[in-house]
C-alpha cells in the first residue's frame, strides 16, 4: 500500500527546501542492494549504487557534483 505522503528517500518540492546559502556537508550513502539506487540531483546522472547526501539540506549528488554544489 502506498499513501500519498512524502518519504525521506524521495525528495518532495514542498519538504525539500535547499537554501542556496547551505554549506553542504556531504556524507556518502551506499545502497545495500542493486534495487535501491540514486540519481544525482544536480546533473541527473545515474542511477548510482552510492550517492553523496548533504546532512543539512538533503541534497543528493554524484561525486563530481559535490565539488561544484
Ligand atoms: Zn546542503
Ligand atoms: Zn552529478
Amino acid at each position: 500500500m502506498r499513501l500519498a505522503e512524502p518519504t525521506s528517500d524521495e525528495p518532495h518540492h514542498t519538504t525539500m527546501a535547499a537554501p542556496a546559502s547551505c554549506e553542504h556537508n556531504f556524507k556518502v550513502i551506499k545502497s545495500d542492494t542493486n534495487i535501491v539506487q540514486w540519481n544525482c540531483n544536480l546533473c541527473h546522472s545515474g542511477p548510482h549504487p552510492f550517492i553523496y547526501e548533504c546532512q543539512n539540506c538533503k541534497l543528493k549528488t554524484c561525486r563530481p557534483c559535490t565539488a561544484k554544489a
